[in-house]
Protein backbone atom coordinates (compact mmCIF):
# COMPACT_ATOMS: atom_id res chain seq x y z
CA UNK A 1 0.00 0.00 0.00
CA UNK A 2 1.28 3.58 -0.46
CA UNK A 3 -0.04 6.06 1.86
CA UNK A 4 0.54 10.06 1.15
CA UNK A 5 -0.35 12.69 3.56
CA UNK A 6 1.06 16.90 4.64
CA UNK A 7 2.99 15.19 7.65
CA UNK A 8 4.03 11.47 6.20
CA UNK A 9 6.72 9.94 3.85
CA UNK A 10 4.92 7.45 1.30
CA UNK A 11 4.52 4.19 3.05
CA UNK A 12 3.68 0.49 1.70
CA UNK A 13 1.58 -2.33 2.85
CA UNK A 14 -0.62 -4.79 1.80
CA UNK A 15 -3.82 -4.09 3.10
CA UNK A 16 -6.14 -0.91 4.01
CA UNK A 17 -8.72 -1.58 6.89
CA UNK A 18 -11.56 1.29 6.77
CA UNK A 19 -13.20 1.04 10.28
CA UNK A 20 -11.35 0.49 13.81
CA UNK A 21 -14.53 -1.60 14.97
CA UNK A 22 -14.10 -4.93 16.58
CA UNK A 23 -14.41 -6.39 12.64
CA UNK A 24 -11.87 -4.12 11.49
CA UNK A 25 -9.07 -4.41 14.69
CA UNK A 26 -10.05 -8.76 14.39
CA UNK A 27 -9.25 -8.63 10.49
CA UNK A 28 -5.93 -6.21 10.76
CA UNK A 29 -4.74 -8.65 13.56
CA UNK A 30 -5.40 -11.88 11.93
CA UNK A 31 -3.68 -10.51 8.27
CA UNK A 32 -0.91 -9.50 10.58
CA UNK A 33 -0.21 -12.28 12.14
CA UNK A 34 0.18 -14.30 8.42
CA UNK A 35 2.83 -11.70 8.10
CA UNK A 36 1.14 -9.02 6.04
CA UNK A 37 1.73 -5.10 6.60
CA UNK A 38 -1.77 -4.04 7.61
CA UNK A 39 -2.83 -0.32 8.66
CA UNK A 40 -6.20 0.67 9.94
CA UNK A 41 -8.24 4.22 9.27
CA UNK A 42 -10.93 5.28 11.71
CA UNK A 43 -12.86 8.24 11.47
CA UNK A 44 -13.14 8.79 14.92
CA UNK A 45 -11.01 9.97 17.72
CA UNK A 46 -10.79 6.78 19.03
CA UNK A 47 -10.67 2.99 18.28
CA UNK A 48 -13.91 0.78 19.06
CA UNK A 49 -16.58 1.85 17.38
CA UNK A 50 -19.97 1.23 19.01
CA UNK A 51 -18.00 -0.38 21.85
CA UNK A 52 -16.87 3.41 23.57
CA UNK A 53 -16.54 3.77 27.47
CA UNK A 54 -17.35 7.79 28.53
CA UNK A 55 -16.34 8.73 32.16
CA UNK A 56 -18.14 11.33 34.11
CA UNK A 57 -17.56 12.32 37.32
CA UNK A 58 -15.87 8.69 37.89
CA UNK A 59 -18.57 6.71 36.89
CA UNK A 60 -18.13 5.21 33.84
CA UNK A 61 -20.85 4.81 31.06
CA UNK A 62 -21.21 2.42 28.11
CA UNK A 63 -22.10 4.24 24.93
CA UNK A 64 -26.00 2.09 25.29
CA UNK A 65 -25.93 -0.71 28.07
CA UNK A 66 -24.06 -3.86 26.41
CA UNK A 67 -22.28 -7.25 28.10
CA UNK A 68 -19.82 -9.11 26.99
CA UNK A 69 -20.66 -12.61 27.05
CA UNK A 70 -17.21 -14.75 27.85
CA UNK A 71 -18.99 -17.93 25.84
CA UNK A 72 -19.37 -16.83 22.83
CA UNK A 73 -16.62 -18.65 20.44
CA UNK A 74 -14.56 -15.65 19.14
CA UNK A 75 -14.46 -14.36 22.46
CA UNK A 76 -12.82 -17.67 23.59
CA UNK A 77 -10.28 -18.00 20.72
CA UNK A 78 -9.35 -14.28 20.62
CA UNK A 79 -9.94 -12.12 23.64
CA UNK A 80 -8.13 -12.14 26.63
CA UNK A 81 -10.91 -12.26 28.95
CA UNK A 82 -8.93 -12.64 32.16
CA UNK A 83 -7.22 -9.50 31.51
CA UNK A 84 -10.47 -7.27 31.38
CA UNK A 85 -11.48 -8.30 34.92
CA UNK A 86 -15.01 -9.20 33.97
CA UNK A 87 -17.34 -8.22 36.30
CA UNK A 88 -20.44 -10.56 36.23
CA UNK A 89 -24.11 -10.14 35.89
CA UNK A 90 -25.83 -12.86 37.87
CA UNK A 91 -27.56 -15.83 35.55
CA UNK A 92 -31.10 -14.66 35.78
CA UNK A 93 -33.58 -11.93 35.81
CA UNK A 94 -35.46 -9.75 38.03
CA UNK A 95 -39.21 -9.20 36.64
CA UNK A 96 -41.58 -6.56 38.15
CA UNK A 97 -45.25 -7.97 38.32
CA UNK A 98 -48.31 -6.44 39.51
CA UNK A 99 -47.94 -7.35 42.87
CA UNK A 100 -44.75 -7.94 43.60
CA UNK A 101 -41.02 -8.17 42.34
CA UNK A 102 -39.67 -11.96 41.09
CA UNK A 103 -36.52 -13.38 40.61
CA UNK A 104 -36.22 -16.22 37.69
CA UNK A 105 -33.55 -17.73 37.79
CA UNK A 106 -31.02 -20.82 36.67
CA UNK A 107 -31.33 -22.57 39.85
CA UNK A 108 -27.80 -24.56 38.85
CA UNK A 109 -25.86 -21.30 38.64
CA UNK A 110 -27.83 -19.57 41.22
CA UNK A 111 -28.30 -21.66 43.77
CA UNK A 112 -29.34 -18.70 46.09
CA UNK A 113 -32.18 -17.99 44.37
CA UNK A 114 -34.01 -21.40 44.24
CA UNK A 115 -36.37 -20.24 46.51
CA UNK A 116 -37.64 -17.24 44.97
CA UNK A 117 -37.60 -18.91 41.53
CA UNK A 118 -40.29 -21.10 43.23
CA UNK A 119 -42.67 -18.64 44.58
CA UNK A 120 -42.20 -16.33 41.60
CA UNK A 121 -45.27 -17.35 40.33
CA UNK A 122 -44.16 -18.27 37.06
CA UNK A 123 -43.76 -22.14 37.13
CA UNK A 124 -46.91 -23.21 35.22
CA UNK A 125 -46.03 -26.58 33.64
CA UNK A 126 -48.09 -25.87 30.26
CA UNK A 127 -46.11 -22.62 29.46
CA UNK A 128 -42.92 -24.03 31.22
CA UNK A 129 -43.54 -26.68 28.38
CA UNK A 130 -44.31 -24.22 25.79
CA UNK A 131 -41.30 -22.16 26.45
CA UNK A 132 -39.03 -24.97 26.97
CA UNK A 133 -40.72 -26.25 23.14
CA UNK A 134 -39.63 -22.37 21.57
CA UNK A 135 -35.92 -22.30 23.85
CA UNK A 136 -34.70 -26.17 23.77
CA UNK A 137 -33.35 -25.98 20.20
CA UNK A 138 -30.86 -23.38 21.45
CA UNK A 139 -29.60 -25.94 23.47
CA UNK A 140 -29.06 -27.83 20.40
CA UNK A 141 -26.09 -28.22 18.01
CA UNK A 142 -25.59 -24.58 16.97
CA UNK A 143 -25.03 -25.33 13.26
CA UNK A 144 -28.89 -26.49 13.10
CA UNK A 145 -30.07 -23.39 14.29
CA UNK A 146 -27.79 -21.61 11.38
CA UNK A 147 -28.44 -24.02 8.63
CA UNK A 148 -32.09 -25.51 9.61
CA UNK A 149 -35.55 -23.80 8.23
CA UNK A 150 -36.22 -20.19 10.53
CA UNK A 151 -38.97 -17.70 11.38
CA UNK A 152 -39.75 -14.54 13.00
CA UNK A 153 -39.40 -15.10 17.05
CA UNK A 154 -42.87 -13.93 17.70
CA UNK A 155 -44.18 -16.45 14.78
CA UNK A 156 -42.30 -19.06 17.24
CA UNK A 157 -43.35 -18.04 20.48
CA UNK A 158 -47.15 -18.39 18.72
CA UNK A 159 -46.08 -21.99 17.00
CA UNK A 160 -44.75 -22.95 20.60
CA UNK A 161 -47.93 -22.10 22.30
CA UNK A 162 -46.43 -19.36 24.87
CA UNK A 163 -48.58 -17.27 26.23
CA UNK A 164 -49.82 -15.39 29.56
CA UNK A 165 -47.32 -14.17 32.02
CA UNK A 166 -44.41 -16.15 31.10
CA UNK A 167 -44.34 -14.84 27.37
CA UNK A 168 -44.49 -11.47 28.53
CA UNK A 169 -41.28 -11.82 30.94
CA UNK A 170 -39.83 -13.61 27.62
CA UNK A 171 -41.13 -10.96 25.28
CA UNK A 172 -39.45 -7.88 27.50
CA UNK A 173 -35.97 -9.81 27.87
CA UNK A 174 -35.79 -10.72 24.23
CA UNK A 175 -36.77 -7.06 22.93
CA UNK A 176 -33.98 -5.58 25.12
CA UNK A 177 -31.45 -7.78 22.99
CA UNK A 178 -32.60 -7.94 19.81
CA UNK A 179 -33.96 -4.04 20.31
CA UNK A 180 -37.22 -4.46 19.08
CA UNK A 181 -40.53 -5.78 20.40
CA UNK A 182 -42.07 -6.58 17.08
CA UNK A 183 -41.24 -10.57 17.28
CA UNK A 184 -39.76 -9.26 13.88
CA UNK A 185 -36.02 -10.74 14.13
CA UNK A 186 -34.43 -14.19 13.19
CA UNK A 187 -35.84 -17.02 16.20
CA UNK A 188 -32.44 -18.43 15.13
CA UNK A 189 -30.57 -15.78 15.77
CA UNK A 190 -32.43 -15.44 19.08
CA UNK A 191 -31.70 -18.96 20.50
CA UNK A 192 -28.22 -18.45 19.24
CA UNK A 193 -28.24 -15.17 21.98
CA UNK A 194 -30.09 -17.24 24.13
CA UNK A 195 -27.74 -20.14 24.08
CA UNK A 196 -25.05 -17.72 24.88
CA UNK A 197 -27.01 -16.59 27.49
CA UNK A 198 -27.17 -19.75 29.06
CA UNK A 199 -23.50 -20.91 28.54
CA UNK A 200 -22.10 -18.17 29.85
CA UNK A 201 -22.39 -15.16 32.27
CA UNK A 202 -22.01 -12.08 30.53
CA UNK A 203 -20.81 -9.04 32.45
CA UNK A 204 -18.50 -5.54 32.34
CA UNK A 205 -14.64 -5.24 31.94
CA UNK A 206 -12.99 -3.38 34.72
CA UNK A 207 -12.09 -0.75 32.78
CA UNK A 208 -15.10 -0.59 30.69
CA UNK A 209 -16.40 -2.55 27.45
CA UNK A 210 -13.87 0.03 25.80
CA UNK A 211 -11.36 -2.24 26.96
CA UNK A 212 -12.11 -4.88 24.39
CA UNK A 213 -11.56 -3.07 21.33
CA UNK A 214 -8.60 -1.42 22.88
CA UNK A 215 -7.05 -4.66 24.13
CA UNK A 216 -7.63 -5.79 20.35
CA UNK A 217 -5.75 -2.77 18.76
CA UNK A 218 -2.85 -2.87 21.44
CA UNK A 219 -2.16 -5.69 19.61
CA UNK A 220 -1.16 -3.99 16.54
CA UNK A 221 2.44 -3.01 14.95
CA UNK A 222 0.70 -0.09 12.79
CA UNK A 223 -1.52 1.81 15.05
CA UNK A 224 -4.22 2.93 14.22
CA UNK A 225 -4.46 6.11 12.67
CA UNK A 226 -7.56 7.77 14.17
CA UNK A 227 -9.46 10.87 12.71
CA UNK A 228 -9.23 9.85 9.34
CA UNK A 229 -12.77 9.74 7.44
CA UNK A 230 -12.46 7.83 4.46
CA UNK A 231 -15.01 9.17 1.31
CA UNK A 232 -14.20 7.45 -1.79
CA UNK A 233 -13.08 3.76 -2.63
CA UNK A 234 -11.71 3.13 -6.08
CA UNK A 235 -10.80 -0.03 -7.42
CA UNK A 236 -7.48 -0.31 -9.93
CA UNK A 237 -6.38 -3.71 -11.63
CA UNK A 238 -4.13 -4.07 -9.25
CA UNK A 239 -5.47 -2.94 -6.27
CA UNK A 240 -8.02 -0.21 -4.43
CA UNK A 241 -7.74 3.22 -3.91
CA UNK A 242 -8.64 4.43 -0.36
CA UNK A 243 -9.46 8.56 -0.24
CA UNK A 244 -9.88 10.57 2.89
CA UNK A 245 -9.36 14.10 3.45
CA UNK A 246 -5.64 15.27 2.89
CA UNK A 247 -4.82 11.49 2.67
CA UNK A 248 -4.80 8.60 0.27
CA UNK A 249 -3.36 5.23 0.15
CA UNK A 250 -3.15 2.59 -2.33
CA UNK A 251 -3.44 -1.31 -1.54
CA UNK A 252 -3.73 -4.89 -3.13
CA UNK A 253 -6.42 -5.31 -0.57
CA UNK A 254 -9.02 -2.80 1.07
CA UNK A 255 -11.34 -3.90 3.68
CA UNK A 256 -13.87 -1.65 4.64
CA UNK A 257 -15.14 -2.49 8.57
CA UNK A 258 -17.20 0.51 8.82
CA UNK A 259 -20.76 -0.82 9.67
CA UNK A 260 -23.72 -1.34 7.00
CA UNK A 261 -24.60 2.43 6.10
CA UNK A 262 -20.92 3.66 5.66
CA UNK A 263 -20.15 0.44 3.62
CA UNK A 264 -23.73 0.54 1.08
CA UNK A 265 -22.56 4.58 0.62
CA UNK A 266 -18.74 3.47 0.06
CA UNK A 267 -19.16 0.56 -2.18
CA UNK A 268 -22.59 -0.28 -2.55
CA UNK A 269 -23.80 -3.17 -0.27
CA UNK A 270 -26.85 -3.29 0.65
CA UNK A 271 -27.59 -2.27 4.33
CA UNK A 272 -30.14 -3.77 6.29
CA UNK A 273 -31.98 -1.47 8.86
CA UNK A 274 -30.60 -0.23 12.28
CA UNK A 275 -31.93 -0.37 15.59
CA UNK A 276 -31.51 1.84 18.12
CA UNK A 277 -31.76 2.03 21.56
CA UNK A 278 -31.52 4.99 24.53
CA UNK A 279 -29.99 4.14 28.05
CA UNK A 280 -30.38 6.64 30.99
CA UNK A 281 -27.54 6.46 33.58
CA UNK A 282 -28.58 6.90 36.87
CA UNK A 283 -26.91 7.89 40.10
CA UNK A 284 -28.81 7.57 43.99
CA UNK A 285 -28.00 7.89 47.56
CA UNK A 286 -29.38 4.55 48.09
CA UNK A 287 -29.65 1.69 45.61
CA UNK A 288 -32.33 -0.27 44.90
CA UNK A 289 -32.39 -3.30 46.65
CA UNK A 290 -32.13 -6.23 43.82
CA UNK A 291 -29.99 -8.83 42.89
CA UNK A 292 -27.24 -8.15 40.39
CA UNK A 293 -29.56 -8.97 37.25
CA UNK A 294 -31.09 -7.50 34.59
CA UNK A 295 -34.33 -6.30 35.48
CA UNK A 296 -37.22 -6.32 33.03
CA UNK A 297 -41.11 -5.92 32.71
CA UNK A 298 -44.13 -8.52 33.35
CA UNK A 299 -46.82 -6.90 32.88
CA UNK A 300 -46.71 -6.24 29.42
CA UNK A 301 -45.42 -3.91 26.77
CA UNK A 302 -47.93 -1.26 27.36
CA UNK A 303 -46.40 -0.89 30.91
CA UNK A 304 -43.23 2.10 29.82
CA UNK A 305 -40.49 2.37 27.56
CA UNK A 306 -37.88 0.56 29.43
CA UNK A 307 -36.74 -2.79 28.02
CA UNK A 308 -33.96 -3.46 30.87
CA UNK A 309 -32.68 -1.92 33.89
CA UNK A 310 -29.82 -2.96 36.04
CA UNK A 311 -28.10 -1.61 39.18
CA UNK A 312 -24.95 -1.77 37.15
CA UNK A 313 -22.20 -1.20 40.38
CA UNK A 314 -24.17 -4.51 41.82
CA UNK A 315 -22.13 -6.41 39.53
CA UNK A 316 -19.49 -3.76 38.60
CA UNK A 317 -18.34 -1.73 41.22
CA UNK A 318 -15.53 -0.31 38.73
CA UNK A 319 -18.41 1.50 37.10
CA UNK A 320 -18.54 4.17 39.90
CA UNK A 321 -16.82 5.92 42.39
CA UNK A 322 -16.23 3.97 45.76
CA UNK A 323 -19.58 4.24 47.58
CA UNK A 324 -21.75 5.20 44.88
CA UNK A 325 -24.50 3.29 42.94
CA UNK A 326 -25.10 3.28 39.03
CA UNK A 327 -28.48 2.01 37.44
CA UNK A 328 -28.57 2.03 33.65
CA UNK A 329 -32.25 1.89 32.07
CA UNK A 330 -32.40 1.36 28.17
CA UNK A 331 -35.39 1.52 26.12
CA UNK A 332 -36.48 1.34 22.23
CA UNK A 333 -35.95 4.02 19.90
CA UNK A 334 -38.86 3.77 17.31
CA UNK A 335 -39.14 5.94 13.84
CA UNK A 336 -40.77 8.90 13.67
CA UNK A 337 -42.21 11.73 16.39
CA UNK A 338 -42.11 10.68 19.61
CA UNK A 339 -39.61 7.95 19.13
CA UNK A 340 -37.58 8.24 21.85
CA UNK A 341 -38.21 8.21 24.82
CA UNK A 342 -38.50 11.35 27.16
CA UNK A 343 -35.49 11.07 30.64
CA UNK A 344 -38.57 11.38 32.73
CA UNK A 345 -40.25 8.44 31.10
CA UNK A 346 -37.64 5.86 32.13
CA UNK A 347 -36.94 7.54 35.06
CA UNK A 348 -40.75 6.69 36.19
CA UNK A 349 -41.10 2.93 34.64
CA UNK A 350 -37.48 2.38 36.05
CA UNK A 351 -38.86 3.30 39.67
CA UNK A 352 -41.71 0.53 39.04
CA UNK A 353 -39.55 -1.98 37.70
CA UNK A 354 -37.52 -1.91 41.01
CA UNK A 355 -40.64 -0.65 43.47
CA UNK A 356 -38.73 2.59 44.16
CA UNK A 357 -39.41 6.23 44.52
CA UNK A 358 -37.03 7.90 41.87
CA UNK A 359 -37.47 11.82 43.37
CA UNK A 360 -33.35 11.43 44.38
CA UNK A 361 -32.37 10.02 41.33
CA UNK A 362 -29.82 12.14 39.36
CA UNK A 363 -29.58 11.77 36.02
CA UNK A 364 -25.32 10.94 35.37
CA UNK A 365 -26.18 10.69 31.30
CA UNK A 366 -28.07 9.98 28.85
CA UNK A 367 -27.36 7.79 25.67
CA UNK A 368 -29.15 7.67 22.11
CA UNK A 369 -27.82 5.12 19.65
CA UNK A 370 -29.93 5.30 16.90
CA UNK A 371 -27.92 2.83 14.64
CA UNK A 372 -27.21 0.26 17.45
CA UNK A 373 -27.72 -2.95 15.67
CA UNK A 374 -28.34 -3.81 12.14
CA UNK A 375 -31.95 -5.98 12.03
CA UNK A 376 -31.53 -9.51 11.76
CA UNK A 377 -34.45 -10.34 9.57
CA UNK A 378 -35.55 -14.47 9.11
CA UNK A 379 -34.02 -16.64 7.50
CA UNK A 380 -30.40 -15.95 9.68
CA UNK A 381 -27.83 -15.88 7.12
CA UNK A 382 -24.16 -15.78 9.34
CA UNK A 383 -22.22 -15.60 5.94
CA UNK A 384 -23.18 -13.01 3.22
CA UNK A 385 -20.68 -12.94 0.88
CA UNK A 386 -17.79 -10.37 1.37
CA UNK A 387 -16.35 -9.72 -1.84
CA UNK A 388 -17.35 -6.41 -3.40
CA UNK A 389 -14.98 -6.50 -5.84
CA UNK A 390 -11.23 -8.10 -6.87
CA UNK A 391 -9.16 -6.14 -4.34
CA UNK A 392 -12.52 -5.00 -1.74
CA UNK A 393 -13.95 -7.26 1.22
CA UNK A 394 -16.78 -5.64 3.75
CA UNK A 395 -16.90 -7.15 7.03
CA UNK A 396 -18.75 -6.40 10.24
CA UNK A 397 -21.64 -6.94 12.46
CA UNK A 398 -24.13 -6.85 9.54
CA UNK A 399 -22.04 -9.29 7.44
CA UNK A 400 -22.67 -12.39 10.23
CA UNK A 401 -24.70 -11.66 13.26
CA UNK A 402 -25.43 -8.64 15.11
CA UNK A 403 -23.13 -9.33 17.80
CA UNK A 404 -20.09 -9.19 19.61
CA UNK A 405 -18.99 -12.30 18.17
CA UNK A 406 -20.96 -11.36 14.71
CA UNK A 407 -18.35 -8.71 14.91
CA UNK A 408 -14.95 -10.61 14.97
CA UNK A 409 -15.77 -13.60 13.16
CA UNK A 410 -16.67 -11.33 9.88
CA UNK A 411 -13.43 -9.83 10.75
CA UNK A 412 -11.30 -12.88 11.14
CA UNK A 413 -13.21 -14.61 8.05
CA UNK A 414 -12.58 -11.29 5.82
CA UNK A 415 -8.71 -12.11 7.23
CA UNK A 416 -8.77 -15.38 6.28
CA UNK A 417 -11.01 -15.44 2.78
CA UNK A 418 -7.75 -13.13 1.39
CA UNK A 419 -5.02 -15.14 3.05
CA UNK A 420 -6.89 -18.12 1.31
CA UNK A 421 -6.82 -16.53 -2.25
CA UNK A 422 -3.20 -15.22 -1.97
CA UNK A 423 -1.27 -17.85 -0.20
C1 LIG B 1 -25.98 0.05 22.56
C2 LIG B 1 -25.47 -1.24 22.02
C3 LIG B 1 -25.66 -2.39 22.74
C4 LIG B 1 -25.14 -3.60 22.28
N1 LIG B 1 -25.25 -4.71 23.06
C5 LIG B 1 -24.60 -5.82 22.69
C6 LIG B 1 -24.51 -6.92 23.58
O1 LIG B 1 -24.95 -6.85 24.74
N2 LIG B 1 -23.92 -8.06 23.13
C7 LIG B 1 -23.39 -8.14 21.88
O2 LIG B 1 -22.86 -9.21 21.53
N3 LIG B 1 -23.42 -7.10 21.03
C8 LIG B 1 -23.99 -5.95 21.41
N4 LIG B 1 -23.99 -4.87 20.59
C9 LIG B 1 -23.46 -5.02 19.22
C10 LIG B 1 -21.94 -4.90 19.10
O3 LIG B 1 -21.43 -3.84 19.89
C11 LIG B 1 -21.65 -4.65 17.63
O4 LIG B 1 -22.19 -5.72 16.90
C12 LIG B 1 -20.17 -4.52 17.29
O5 LIG B 1 -19.50 -3.65 18.15
C13 LIG B 1 -20.05 -4.05 15.85
O6 LIG B 1 -18.69 -3.95 15.48
P1 LIG B 1 -18.31 -3.61 13.96
O7 LIG B 1 -16.83 -3.59 13.89
O8 LIG B 1 -19.04 -4.53 13.05
O9 LIG B 1 -18.91 -2.16 13.66
P2 LIG B 1 -18.62 -0.75 14.34
O10 LIG B 1 -18.38 -0.90 15.78
O11 LIG B 1 -19.76 0.12 13.93
O12 LIG B 1 -17.27 -0.23 13.69
C14 LIG B 1 -17.22 0.52 12.49
C15 LIG B 1 -16.06 1.51 12.59
O13 LIG B 1 -15.89 2.14 11.33
C16 LIG B 1 -15.66 3.51 11.56
N5 LIG B 1 -16.03 4.25 10.34
C17 LIG B 1 -17.30 4.49 9.88
N6 LIG B 1 -17.24 5.19 8.74
C18 LIG B 1 -15.93 5.40 8.47
C19 LIG B 1 -15.25 6.07 7.42
N7 LIG B 1 -15.90 6.67 6.41
N8 LIG B 1 -13.89 6.12 7.45
C20 LIG B 1 -13.19 5.50 8.46
N9 LIG B 1 -13.81 4.85 9.48
C21 LIG B 1 -15.16 4.80 9.48
C22 LIG B 1 -16.54 3.85 12.74
O14 LIG B 1 -16.16 5.05 13.37
C23 LIG B 1 -16.33 2.62 13.60
O15 LIG B 1 -15.23 2.76 14.46
C24 LIG B 1 -24.48 -3.65 21.02
C25 LIG B 1 -24.31 -2.48 20.28
C26 LIG B 1 -24.77 -1.29 20.79
C27 LIG B 1 -24.50 -0.02 20.03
Amino acid sequence: MTVTDNCDAPSTCDVLVVGAGLAGLMCARTLQRAGLHVQVWEAADHVGGRIRTDEVDGFLMDRGFQVLNPAYPAVQQHVDVGALGLQTFGSGAGVRRDDRFAVLADPRREPGHLADVLRSGYLDPAQLAALARWAGPALGPPGRLKHGPDTSWGAGLDAAGLSGPLRAVVESFVAGVVLEDEGSTSQDFVRLQLRMFALGAPGLPREGMQALPEQLAAGLVHPVRTRVRVHAIEQGRSGATVRADGLTGTARLVVVATGARVAQDLVGVPAPAMKGVVTDWFTMPVAPDAPPMLVVEGRGATSGPVKNAAVVTAAAPSYAPPGRHLVQASALIRDGAGGIPSVEQVRRHTGELYGVDTGDWELVHRHEVPEALPAQAPPLRTRRPMQAGDSVVVCGDHMDTASIQGALVSGHRAAAGHLHRTC
